[in-house]
């Protein structure tokens, strides 16, 4: 995880108004701007790389190291390994790819041991920074070429001779994040002069935890993060900022369950009867997991603490059913409850689905939001205000300032994960009493990641589909394919089923050679399936007209719909069968198994069609993992694999600091952070260690604690 100094405006050095002053050595918080010989154009890409002072860049680890004595001559290089060559480029020539969009950079390369090919997929920015001539650093993946030849596939480079600097930095050279301007070799010298400042970096773990964890301090960490004398010493750093990143999450999440833990809330008895009254008004039995997420759920409503219950399961695995139950329960304890989505087409969906499962109880759902008309709003926040209805479903439309919700019980949350903390609290400050939170999820989230990341939730998991679903059939439809996809769409609608395509666009967008379901749908509609009725669907669409477009192809006045990503979550239309999924290598692969959840939702076998013409074997494996599972989450942990690094599930924009994901599959260690935590709590309830305080302030946004 990385630290920054505190404050926008962190000191700078000597000023342009004190020309003759003395040069002040740098500190930790210089700001880069204020050190001499860093150009503009370098300040400007530390800046996009988020290092605005000394600090900063001492922060900025190696992506990996390279081990100078493992450095191959290209007679060397075997097809399956990753290696790395030091090379002269002999040619250079860029083509697009036979379908279309790709850009291809293809090099001959050569050391005195012979000669390689070199294959870069859609990089254009390195056809500006590489000339036939320069002498490079390559490092990837080595793949059989032509004749049997070796080649490399997609290598970094670096455009200088390791060995010039060997010296200064031992066998293990760091290699960095880089952006333009910003190059490895650049920031290994920078470290490298202000590495002696690593030891003023204040300790961010207290010292008991440290020495009780045999952990390296800052300073040493630091020093052997960049620049380790050997792997042992590498090793050691890595588990000092491995458990660091640990550790805090875990203490705020301990934290914040116990101040829960400590209030008191509403209860909701569970009352038997009421259940097996719900149970028995069905249309079709639950499954064993639904059953056991309802009795976990219902066990926490009868408690007098605020419950804070995640539900997890996969697309169509019948969440709605077991929240329904929930409510029905709150509100036979004569609380009032609220379920809040993140989009309206979901919003309307929920209202619709619970009034129906309970209508049986004279239980009648009200619905607002964004798009609700002025008359309408203020009835139904008059029956709210006076406890007269007892549920409503909504958008961010029920967090306003003028909903009151006085006898407000329980808060059920869809796709928990698009709200924040401060959302939830605003809903909570509208009941007189803390209510019980049940967050419902169908991103399926890794057990290692949601054991620290959720560590302030109990989960329930629905891991079971209803019976007759039939997994999704998935196939890759290569770009000579496409009219037998279409004839096959034709077919299924010919069958009375309906279908979805999915663009990754709105629009067709200049230089972007990506279908969008504008374009789409105008191609669809007038030349390829003229005698299909087609209708469109994105984002910029006015709520209402989302609204009745969505409305209109549930019920059926539509064959195929065609939409942007709009539709990713919650979409239920049990009558549609296929779904293609243009350009399904731009999507990542949690969002391509949430599109295909859209479709084998009723008793028909169901398709998902993969539009893609990459040729990039990364994207490749991707589809194919999509194509050969379907239990979601086994994707996520496949995808998380796959990534090995960067942020999986958008956390960041969630709030979470930066993390490894190497450290978050690190069952041993996370154990032990969470060991230390728990003492670390036991020793200081009220965590007054204001290194303690330090530690979890970054947690504020995804956990509640005070
Ligand atoms: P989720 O919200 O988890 O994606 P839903 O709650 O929308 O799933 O359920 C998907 C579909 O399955 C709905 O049409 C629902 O009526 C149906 N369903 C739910 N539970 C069962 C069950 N136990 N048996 C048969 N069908 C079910
Ligand atoms: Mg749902």
């Amino acid at each position: 995880m990385r630290r920054r100094a505190e404050g926008p405006g962190a000191v700078a050095g000597p000023g342009p108004e004190s020309p003759h002053a003395a040069p002040v050595p740098p500190t930790l918080e210089t700001a880069l701007a204020g050190l001499p010989k860093i150009s503009q154009e370098r300040l400007q890409g530390l800046g996009r790389l988020g290092l605005h002072t000394v600090a900063d860049v001492l922060h900025h680890f190696p992506r990996r190291h390279e081990d100078q004595r493992e450095r191959l001559s290209l007679a060397q290089l075997r097809p399956g390994a990753t290696s790395t060559v030091e090379v002269t480029v002999a040619a250079l020539r860029s083509r697009r790819a036979r379908y279309r969009r790709m850009e291809l950079l293809e090099a001959e390369v050569e050391d005195l041991s012979g000669r390689a090919e070199v294959i870069w997929f859609n990089q254009p920015h390195l056809r500006r920074i590489l000339h036939e001539g320069d002498r490079v650093t390559l490092h990837g993946r080595v793949v059989r070429g032509t004749r049997g030849r070796p080649k490399l596939q997609n290598p970094e480079v670096e455009r200088e001779r390791r060995s010039e600097q060997q010296s200064k930095v031992g066998v293990l050279v760091p290699v960095y994040p880089e952006t333009a301007h910003v190059t490895s070799r650049w920031l290994r010298a920078f470290i490298a002069d202000h590495l002696t400042l690593a030891d003023s970096a204040p300790e961010t773990l207290p010292p008991e935890v440290r020495e009780a964890e045999g952990l390296l301090p800052l300073g040493m960490a630091l020093r052997q993060r960049h620049f380790p004398a050997d792997q042992g010493e590498l090793d050691r750093a890595l588990e000092r900022f491995g458990f660091e990143e640990l550790f805090f999450p875990q203490l705020a999440a301990l934290l914040s369950r116990r101040q829960r833990l400590a209030r008191t809330g509403t209860r909701s008895p569970y009352d038997f009867a009421v259940a097996r009254e719900f149970v028995a008004s069905l249309p079709f039995r639950l499954t064993e997991s639904q059953r056991r997420a309802a009795h976990e759920i219902l066990i926490d409503l009868d408690r007098p603490s605020p419950m804070n219950r995640l539900l997890q399961g996969d697309v169509g695995s019948g969440k709605t059913v077991v929240a329904a139950m929930a409510a029905r329960m709150a509100i036979a304890a004569g609380h009032q409850v609220v379920l809040m989505a993140p989009t309206e087409i979901l919003a309307r969906q929920h209202h619709q689905t619970l009034r129906e499962l309970l209508s049986p109880f004279e239980i009648w759902p009200r619905l607002l939001v964004g798009s609700t008309r002025a008359a309408q709003r203020r009835e139904i926040l008059g029956g709210l205000a006076t406890g007269g209805d007892k549920l409503v479903v909504g958008t961010h439309a029920l967090i306003e300032d003028d909903v009151a919700l006085p006898q407000l019980g329980l808060c059920i949350v869809d796709e928990q994960h698009r709200f924040g903390v401060a959302q939830r609290l605003r809903l909570r400050d509208k009941a007189a009493a803390n209510p019980d939170f049940l967050s419902m999820t169908a991103t399926p989230i890794p057990r290692s990641l949601s054991l620290t990341l959720y560590g302030d939730l109990d989960v329930s998991q629905i891991r079971e589909m209803p019976p007759n679903r039939h997994p999704v059939t998935t196939r890759l439809v290569e770009p000579r394919d496409r009219e037998d996809a279409y004839r096959f769409i034709r077919q299924q609608v010919s069958r009375g089923r309906q279908g979805f395509i999915i663009c990754p666009l709105i629009d067709d967008a200049p230089g972007l050679e990506v279908r969008s379901a504008t374009a789409e749908y105008e191609r669809l509609s007038q030349e390829v399936l003229p005698d299909l009725r087609l209708v469109l669907l994105h984002g910029r669409l006015p709520a209402k007209e989302k609204a009745q477009r969505m409305a209109a192809f549930a019920s059926g006045d539509f064959d195929l719909l065609v939409a942007t990503s709009v539709i990713e979550v919650g979409v239920d239309v049990p009558n549609a069968t296929v779904i293609g999924i243009e350009g399904a290598d731009r999507f990542g692969l949690a969002q391509l198994h949430q599109f295909r959840g859209r479709v084998g939702r009723g008793e028909h076998l169901s398709f998902c069609l993969l539009f893609t013409d990459d040729e990039d074997p990364g994207g490749r494996a991707r589809l194919r993992a999509l194509i050969d599972h379907h239990d979601g989450f086994e994707l996520a942990e496949i995808d998380l694999r796959l990534r090995g690094s960067g942020d999986p599930y958008g956390l960041r924009q969630h709030g979470f600091p930066e993390m490894r994901v190497g450290d978050l599959l690190d069952d041993g260690l996370r154990e032990r952070a969470r060991t230390a935590a728990e003492r670390v709590l036991v020793r200081d309830p009220a965590l007054d260690d204001p290194i303690l305080r330090t530690g979890i302030r970054g947690y504020q946004v995804v956990f509640e604690f005070d």
